[in-house]
C-alpha cells in the first residue's frame, strides 16, 4: 500500500487564555494555559493517518520535554517518527498562541529545530519512498529543505503535494516543476497568484488561472464555501466542492484536516477526485466543530458519508 511522507514542521503549541492583552511593558495573568502537540507538518501526518493511510513524519525536535509531546501525539495518531531527528543544541520549535476573549488569536512562531532540517534529513527521510507514494509538503520549514524533498520525490515516482502555507514570499519557495498538486487557501492564493503574474480575480476563476500558469492540479480552500479544485492546465471545468454545513467552535486545523486527508485519498489512487474532496471538507467540517488543533482531527471512521454530487462551475 502506498504511504504518504510529510517533510514538515513540529510544534509544541503553548496555548494561554488571556481576558485581556498586554500593553508595551505591562504584564497580566493568563486565564489559563495548556500545551498541544502541533505544527502544520505534524497536523496534516496525523489528519492522513487519521484519514486511514499508512504515513510517516521527516522532521527534527529538540532533546526536551516538547519533543516528547509531539513524539508522542504522533505515535498515538499510528505516524511513523523513524525519521524524526532530535536535535541536541536546538529546542522543538514552539507557537505561542495568545487566545483573545471572543475567539481570535495572536500567534508567535519559535521555529527551533525545524530550522535545522536540511538536505541529508530529506534523503535519509525519503529513502524509501515509492512510486505512488505521496510526498506532503508545507513551508514552515527552510525552503532549501522543501525544494530538495519535492526534487527527490518526484524523481522516485511519488506525488508531491504542496501545501503553500504560511503563504509564499518568493517565487522560488515554489518551483511547479518539483509539484504536482498545490494546496492553498484563499489568501495564500493571492499569494502564490500574485508571485507568479497571475492577475487577482474571483477563487474559481484564479484556481484556474493558477492550475494554467503552474501545470499543476490546484485545490484552493475557502472556508465555509468549502473549496475548488482545477486539473493541471486549467482548461477542465473547475470543480466546486461545497463545505458541509456545521455550527463552527474553532476552525483551527481545518485546512490541515483537508490536506491530510486529501494526501491519503491520494496515495489510495484517488481514482475519483471529487469523492477524495467531498470526504476532505466532511473531515475539515467535524474539526471545525471542535477544538484544539491535533486533538480535533477525526479518524476516517467518524467522518459521515459524502455528499452525493458536486457543482461543476462549468468554466472552461
Ligand atoms: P486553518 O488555517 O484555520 O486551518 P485554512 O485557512 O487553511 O484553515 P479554510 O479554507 O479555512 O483553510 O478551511 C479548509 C476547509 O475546511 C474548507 O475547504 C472547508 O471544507 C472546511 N471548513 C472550514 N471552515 C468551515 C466551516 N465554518 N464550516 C464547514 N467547513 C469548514
Amino acid at each position: 500500500m502506498p504511504s504518504v511522507h510529510v517533510v514538515g514542521s513540529l510544534n509544541a503549541d503553548q496555548l494561554l487564555e488571556l481576558t485581556t492583552f498586554p500593553e508595551r511593558g505591562e504584564t497580566v495573568l493568563s486565564a489559563g494555559m495548556r500545551v498541544t502537540a502541533g505544527g502544520k507538518g505534524g497536523n496534516q501526518a496525523v489528519a492522513a493517518a487519521r484519514a486511514g493511510a499508512r504515513t510517516g513524519m521527516v522532521s527534527a525536535t529538540g532533546a526536551d520535554a516538547h519533543g516528547d509531546l509531539v513524539r508522542r501525539a504522533l505515535a498515538e495518531a499510528g505516524v511513523a517518527t523513524a525519521a524524526v531527528r532530535t536535535d541536541p543544541e536546538a529546542p522543538t520549535g514552539l507557537a505561542v498562541v495568545l487566545l483573545e476573549p471572543g475567539g481570535g488569536n495572536r500567534i508567535i512562531v519559535e521555529p527551533g529545530a525545524n530550522a535545522t532540517l536540511t538536505g541529508r534529513d530529506v534523503e535519509a527521510g525519503l529513502a524509501a519512498v515509492a512510486p505512488g507514494d505521496v510526498v506532503l509538503l508545507q513551508l514552515e520549514i527552510p525552503p532549501a529543505v522543501v525544494s530538495a524533498a519535492g526534487r527527490l520525490a518526484r524523481a522516485r515516482g511519488a506525488t508531491v503535494v504542496l501545501n503553500a502555507a504560511p503563504a509564499p514570499t518568493d517565487a522560488r519557495h515554489l518551483d511547479p516543476d518539483d509539484l504536482d498538486v498545490l494546496v492553498v487557501n484563499a489568501h495564500e492564493a493571492r499569494a502564490v497568484a500574485d508571485l507568479f503574474g497571475v492577475a487577482e480575480r474571483a477563487p474559481e476563476e484564479q484556481v484556474a488561472a493558477l492550475a494554467r500558469a503552474l501545470n499543476l492540479l490546484v485545490v484552493c480552500t475557502v472556508g465555509a464555501r468549502g473549496a475548488y479544485a482545477a486539473a493541471p492546465g486549467g482548461r477542465e471545468p473547475v470543480l466546486h466542492v461545497p463545505a458541509v454545513p456545521v455550527t463552527a467552535v474553532d476552525t483551527t486545523a481545518a485546512g490541515d484536516t483537508f490536506t491530510g486527508y486529501l494526501a491519503a485519498a491520494l496515495a489510495d489512487g484517488a481514482d475519483d477526485l471529487p469523492a477524495a474532496l467531498r470526504r476532505a471538507a466532511a473531515a475539515a467540517a467535524l474539526t471545525v466543530t471542535r477544538h484544539g488543533a491535533m486533538t480535533s482531527i477525526p479518524s476516517l471512521s467518524e467522518v459521515p458519508g459524502t455528499r452525493p454530487t458536486s457543482q461543476l462551475t462549468g468554466k472552461e
